[in-house]
């Protein structure tokens, strides 16, 4: 069952999802749960919709019939793997708008933006259905023939934060099922709707147990990263929770991949052409209202291009329209929940104590968690601002005069999961990103991902990556076959 939210006449976004029941997918049924939680429209802070919260006896059920599904799926072909998975991407493409509006009501995003995550979703999920991973020979002689294998885990458990919440689920879920394991997927209580509609699909094309989605309203987390029969934990969110979750992984040494926070720098060389680098730097610093692992959070800028280009991000900063993210000229949508919103007045606040202000600084006086894209210069390198990850769009930009202290200063921080460098010398630029400490150096870009280039973070920014033949194995174990000739 399901409403085509496209097709509502209804003039408020609550009113599109009034008529929807959503429910979890438990062992190929769609179910309801005896407890729900209320998902929050950012936009209004009005009730969007009721979302099913599991049980122990569901989430224990969940976990059960993944493990019961393993055996047949992991004895499929991988063509008929990559074949269903195919045919999702094709069922998600036919009902693209209805996810993207879907996304943006609960998510809050622009349209737009909602549509380009659906689409990266698909695009991902055909890349990853398209692999045909096979063992790899590494010796084969008069002594000997050795393989390398890669065997499916078992119940993977997919635990996703709320930025990005469709793409994050579905670029788990590919790879993980290609390589023959099952899955219990469990969304952030704040962004779960567009997960139980995924469900909806997945029930009439793939046999039960195989994925599982499940409700949570705050509580599901340690109870399925807890469980004896994961096999593995695929997780992204804060690095607070990521250590959270790896300690629960120690008991039966369940595999984990963990895509935590980040504090992104980005060095502006002095021969960077201000006007070009300061949109982009703009557009990947307040990307998703700022709530991005990788956005741009800390800016150095070479001390003769300073004042311009702050001048520049500030003018961008102050053109963009803040705004519900149904309304067609919206650059930015509200932030994702209400305890973001919280945590970005403190950021504001602390901003106007330690910083200059040169763009922003307020909320928006209307209901909705809307922040005003806020650029700060001028500000000590041991503020806060500049050392924890403002996950909020709220962005500092330093100056310097040697590029030896911009490295250092750029290397000195916890987290370790993007940066970028910019700059007219391409050579000049890849050889200072070659010196940063993270998982990704762009140069003359951020933000870029691709399907077959693994992400991943450096120090506390997560362990193991995603994507790529790297990101694909680690849904795997390896076993080797080491075989006699004489
Ligand atoms: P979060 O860590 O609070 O929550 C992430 C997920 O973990 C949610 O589904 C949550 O319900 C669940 N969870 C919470 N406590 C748990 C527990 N004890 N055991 C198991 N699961 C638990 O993060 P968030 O607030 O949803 O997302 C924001 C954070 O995520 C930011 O720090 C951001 O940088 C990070 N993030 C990282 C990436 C990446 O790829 N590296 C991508 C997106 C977000």
């Amino acid at each position: 069952m399901s409403a085509n939210l496209e097709a509502t006449t209804a003039t408020t976004p609550t009113d599109d999802l009034s008529a929807h029941s959503f429910r979890m997918l438990i062992n190929g049924s769609l179910v309801d749960a005896a407890e729900t939680f209320d998902v929050i429209n950012p936009a209004t802070e009005e009730i969007l919709a009721a979302s099913p919260v599991a049980s122990v006896e569901q989430l224990n059920e969940a976990v059960r019939a993944a493990k019961q599904a393993f055996p047949a799926w992991t004895g499929l072909p991988v063509a008929e793997r990559g074949a269903l998975l195919e045919a999702l991407a094709e069922a998600i493409e036919e009902r693209a708008d209805e996810f993207a509006r879907l996304v943006t009501l609960e998510q809050g995003k622009p349209l737009a933006a909602s549509r380009g995550d659906v689409d990266a979703a698909i695009a991902f999920t055909r890349a990853f259905a398209a692999l045909r991973p096979g063992p790899e020979v590494v010796r084969d002689d008069d002594q000997a023939r050795i393989e390398i294998h890669h065997k499916p885990l078992g119940v993977v458990l997919a635990i996703l934060p709320w930025n990005f919440p469709f793409f994050q689920g579905m670029y788990k879920l590919a790879p993980a099922l290609l390589t023959g394991n099952t899955l219990v997927i469990k969304p952030s209580p704040t962004t779960p709707l567009n997960a139980m509609l995924l469900g909806e699909l997945l029930v009439d094309l793939f046999p039960a147990g195989v994925v599982n989605i499940i409700g949570d309203g705050g509580s599901a987390g340690p109870v399925l990263t807890g469980h004896p029969d994961v096999a593995k934990i695929s997780f992204t969110g804060s690095t607070a929770v990521g250590k959270a979750v790896l300690a629960s992984a120690a008991s039966t040494l369940k595999r984990v991949t963990l895509e935590l926070g980040g504090n992104d720098p980005a060095i502006v060389l002095d021969d960077a052409e201000v006007r070009k680098t300061a949109a982009e730097l703009f557009k990947w610093a307040f990307a998703n209202s700022g709530q991005v692992c990788i956005n741009i959070k800390r800016i150095y800028a070479h001390s003769s291009i300073y004042d311009e280009l702050c001048d520049e991000i500030a003018r961008l900063a102050k053109a963009a329209k803040i705004g519900p993210g149904l309304e067609p000229d919206t650059d930015f949508g509200p932030l994702q929940n209400a305890k973001q919103f919280q945590a970005a007045k403190g950021y504001l606040q602390l901003a106007k104590e330690q910083g200059t202000i040169i763009a922003g600084g307020n909320v928006l006086d209307r209901p909705g968690y809307f922040v005003e894209p806020t650029v700060v210069r001028d500000i000590g390198e041991d503020s806060p601002l500049v050392t924890q990850e403002t996950f909020a769009p709220i962005r500092s930009i330093m100056s310097y005069d040697d590029l030896e202290d911009a490295i250092a200063r750029a290397n000195n921080s916890a987290y370790g999961l993007g940066a970028s460098v910019w700059g007219a010398d391409i050579e000049r630029a890849a050889a200072v990103a070659d010196r940063l400490e993270c998982g990704t150096s762009w140069v003359n870009q951020h933000f870029a991902l691709q399907p077959d280039v693994p992400f991943g973070g450096r120090k506390q920014s997560g362990l193991g990556v995603e994507f790529g033949t790297e990101g694909v194995n680690e849904f795997t174990d390896v076993h080797v076959l080491n075989i006699a000739k004489n």
